[in-house]
């Protein structure tokens, strides 16, 4: 059995002085149970917590890690550059080169804004669709999630398409009213959404590949339908590239299904583990923003020096030939792996992936949308987790989260999670 003194102390320690003793509720195994580990050091795929237990790692920093924990380039340019200040809140060069980097790889992006976190560059473009359209409606679906910005703070209460009410308390109903929420993976949907509200809506909001229901791909079509529907309302479609930009292909959701969004949010992988966020897209559109337009945006810490360069750095690694084709390669076995243990323990589960994101799902039913994921039996998500972590493997806390792989797992890593799976699922029978 793991020892978890110092993780117990510490987390009865963070009490007193955090509420829940957490930064992100997710942090808090509140969906699992049990006492959060506290990480004391990560190097490649693994990390260690702070009474010396070893995991290999698939939450990664939930997503920006995908070069692993302390890769050397990384470290190597963050310390060249820490001895030459860390922050200037004027421009430096660097923000110069990953703004050319993400310009170049991303389709639909001609101009890009750095900011600090996915929430605010969802927020910001928020703006920039309203002031575009002169509209203030917004159509999210259920189960996405953007950041905790207000508007965006809304999921359907029932499984159909209905007027959004606050997810959170704090957000005031009229923000909240402004947001509707449709159905992921139904195009007739956002249809009926657009029809009810022809004039209202300034944009359809969507992650291409939803990651925050557990990883759902969308269906055939389905983006598709929503470039069509956006063009013919007039509506601005933003594609929430968080979790997906960089990561399912180089260019992104947009370059895999050769859907163009108007705008798109980046994070994660673009800051290789430190805090950025980025807003980018038609130039038109990215032009409103102060000091070129009257959409105002800012930030003291925006194109921070060393949150470019970690994203510099992770970008020139991912992006040379053959990474993403690893990393496919990588995610394919795991899948694969997961979906044999399913079927020899006979466990009603499923495996679901688009890259290297996955989720195991504890349903025996395709999940295409919020409602066919929240079937899935969260208590056994609950146990096998505790599974896995007893085993080594550290598995993000939800059921409704993506598994993050990395370009530092190795083809040993994946066959030992397979087996450690098929051991935890045999013993949730
Ligand atoms: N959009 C998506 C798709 C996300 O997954 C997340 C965070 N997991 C966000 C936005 C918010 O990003 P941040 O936590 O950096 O504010």
């Amino acid at each position: 059995m793991q020892k978890h003194d110092r993780s117990e102390s510490l987390f009865a320690q963070a009490l007193e002085v955090i509420p829940g003793g957490v930064d992100s509720p997710v942090r808090a195994y509140g969906s699992v149970g049990g006492t959060p580990l506290f990480i004391a050091r990560g190097q490649g795929a693994h990390i260690v917590d702070t009474d010396g237990n070893r995991y290999l790692d698939y939450v990664c920093s939930w997503g920006p890690l995908v070069l692993g924990h302390a890769h050397h380039r990384v470290v190597g340019a963050l310390r060249d550059l820490v001895m030459n200040g860390t922050s200037f809140g004027a421009p430096s060069p660097l923000e110069v080169a990953l703004a050319r980097t993400v310009v170049d790889t991303v389709p639909s992006i001609d101009l890009v804004r750095f900011v600090s976190s996915g929430t605010e560059a969802n927020m910001t473009a928020l703006r920039l669709a309203r002031a575009h359209t002169g509209r203030d409606g917004i159509i999210k679906f259920a189960g996405g999630y953007h950041g905790h910005t207000d508007a965006l703070l809304v999921e359907a209460g029932s499984g159909s398409a209905t007027l959004g009410v606050p997810s959170s308390a704090g957000v005031p109903a009229a923000f909240a009213g402004l947001t509707l929420v449709a159905q992921y993976n139904d195009v007739d949907s956002v249809e009926a959404l657009l029809q009810a509200n022809r004039e209202g809506i300034a944009a359809v909001i969507v992650e291409p590949v939803a990651a925050n229901m557990g990883v759902v791909a969308p269906a055939p079509g389905f983006l598709e339908g929503l470039r069509e529907l956006t063009l013919r309302y007039g509506a601005v479609l933003i594609f929430d590239e968080v979790i997906s930009g960089f990561r399912v292909a180089p260019g992104g959701a947009q370059e895999l299904y050769g859907v163009t969004p108007d705008l798109t949010c980046l994070g994660k992988i673009i800051g290789g583990g430190l805090p950025v966020g980025a807003v980018g897209g038609r130039r038109d559109i990215m032009e409103l923003l102060a000091p070129l337009g009257p959409v105002y945006q800012a930030g003291t810490l925006s194109g921070n020096p060393l949150a470019m360069a970690a994203g510099s750095e992770t970008l020139a690694e991912l992006l040379r030939p053959g990474a993403h084709e690893k990393l496919e390669t990588l995610s394919a076995h795991l899948e694969e792996g997961l979906a044999w243990a399913i079927a020899e323990v006979k466990i009603a589960a499923r495996v679901q992936r688009v890259g290297s994101v996955l989720t195991l799902f504890f349903t025996g039913d395709e999940v295409t949308n919020f409602p066919s994921a929240s079937r899935s039996d969260r208590e056994r998500f609950g146990r096998f987790f505790h599974g896995m972590l007893e085993r080594g493997f550290y598995l993000p806390p939800s059921q409704f989260e993506a598994w993050f792989v990395s370009l530092a797992h190795t083809q040993a890593d994946i066959e030992a999670t397979v087996d450690a799976a098929r051991e935890a699922m045999a013993g949730l029978a």
